[in-house]
């Protein structure tokens, strides 16, 4: 028994190594996305070649996220690390520290002309009271609400894993290229449905401010009582303010967010009569079944919302 228990483990071996010389089974490249709308990006660029663990899972909140040791194991067996940057993922640093990764960071901002941010209603208060006369501008994280963007990081990621795995190089290339092709098909769908919203009433409110390069990019205003990052409570005060703009028709409709808790939302929802229109997805996609599992799904769902809110239709 022990014997043929013997035999067996030493076949195994042997089919073992033998698969693993043939680059026709190469292993997986081991990939860790920091969240979901990068991991997307990854498999579609990917395919099968690679393997993709994601730190900040569905409906998570990436600025205030607390790693897990699961999160540093992941880390630590990284080939290839995708990450945001411009400070969206507030935990970075100190996962890289703590998993002591020998993996490449790649930043798929880089080639991104970053947005500032001059908060009009977070911190503005304060900084009243300061005498400054307005927030502190900061750079603005959120640069895959452009889809012109997210083909910056669709590009960058193909470059990462080609200078990883060169024998997979044209096939990351060619899934690079055809996803490409469905983000300029989504943003011309973007673009129209925004054209359709008569200009008095492109203004919207959410939770926090993570739209900027979609209002940059596609004409649609949105409101804020949170500034660029979750990490702080928005004052009474600002919360006022907003209600002052909704009651003088300043904004057409309101919406909660998938990553945060829609009490503040309900709140000036009901301060000011108007109906939730519904949920945006703003740093995070959906679970599997939800409506925006995927990018492409996440920006269907949101102008369809946006539309369906301020149009009725
Ligand atoms: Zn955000």
């Amino acid at each position: 028994m022990l014997k043929s228990i013997h035999a067996a483990l030493a076949m195994s071996v042997i089919t073992l190594t033998a698969f693993g010389a043939s680059s026709a089974f190469a292993a997986p490249l081991k990939v860790v996305a920091s969240f979901t709308v990068i991991a997307d990006f990854a498999k579609n660029v990917g395919g099968d070649r690679i393997d993709v663990t994601t730190i900040v899972g569905p409906d998570g909140d990436a600025h205030v996220y607390e790693p897990s040791p699961a999160d540093a194991v992941a880390m630590a067996k990284a080939d290839i690390v995708l990450v945001n940057g411009l400070h969206f993922e507030g935990f970075l640093q100190r996962l890289v520290d703590a998993s002591a990764t020998k993996a490449s960071i790649i930043t798929l901002t880089k080639g991104v002309t970053p947005i500032d941010f001059k908060p009009e209603f977070a911190d503005a208060d304060a900084a009243e009271a300061a005498g400054t006369g307005g927030g502190k501008t900061v750079t603005d994280p959120h640069a895959f609400q452009s889809i012109a963007n997210a083909r910056i990081y669709v590009k960058n990621i193909a470059e990462a894993f080609c200078a990883a795995d060169s024998e997979g190089c044209v096939s990351y290339q060619t899934n690079a290229a055809a996803y490409t092709k469905k983000l300029d098909a989504v943003e011309g769908e973007v673009k129209a449905a925004i054209a359709s919203i008569p200009e008095s009433k492109r203004v919207v409110i959410t939770s926090h401010d993570a739209f900027g390069y979609f209002e940059h990019a596609y004409g649609l205003t949105f409101l804020a009582p949170q500034g660029v990052s979750t990490d702080s409570e928005p004052s009474a005060a600002d919360v006022a303010k907003l209600v002052n703009q909704v009651k003088q028709d300043k904004a057409a409709a309101i919406f909660v967010e998938n990553i945060t808790n829609p009490r503040l939302i309900e709140q000036i929802a009901s301060e000011t009569g108007i109906k939730v229109g519904g949920t945006l997805y703003s740093d995070a996609l959906s679970q599997p079944d939800g409506p925006a599992a995927t990018y492409i799904d996440m920006m269907h769902n949101n102008i369809r919302q946006i539309k369906g809110a301020i149009l009725g239709s």
